[in-house]
């Protein structure tokens, strides 16, 4: 079983994208950047970026808490593919590589760049 937490644009995440419905979609189907698993998938927390102008890490060190109090963690933290594009395309001051660096550098946790690539 792996256990994931995916990481959104609040911008984005259910105004443009909603119900996170393709994220869902992906997972249950392995598309994307979940065609990496093998195992079952367990989603153990969604979280938004903290919003701009990019409030992940502190945002982050809430949902580790908020896991650490209900005694769940997780193995990988997914930068959903909203939050990339939001980066590529629409001016999201995130650096979306040095934001894994440091997400990776500070839990040691795995950090995926995408989710789904519809
Ligand atoms: S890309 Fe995924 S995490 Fe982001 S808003 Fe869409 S469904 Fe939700
Ligand atoms: S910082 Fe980037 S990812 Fe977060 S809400 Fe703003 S545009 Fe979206």
């Amino acid at each position: 079983m792996s256990r994931i937490a995916i990481m959104s644009c609040q911008n984005i995440k259910d105004k443009m994208c909603i119900g996170c419905v393709t994220c869902f979609k992906a997972m249950q189907r392995k598309d994307g950047e979940f065609a990496r698993y093998k195992d079952d998938i367990q989603v153990v927390a969604m979280c938004d970026c903290g919003g701009c102008p990019g409030l992940a890490m502190p945002k982050l060190n809430l949902v580790r808490h908020i896991c650490n109090q209900n005694g769940v963690d997780f193995d990988v933290l997914h930068l959903g593919t909203c939050l990339v594009k939001a980066a590529k395309t629409s001016g999201c001051p995130i650096d979306v590589d040095n934001l894994k660096k440091m997400i990776e550098d500070t839990t040691g946790k795995e950090v995926v760049i995408g989710t789904h690539n519809y």
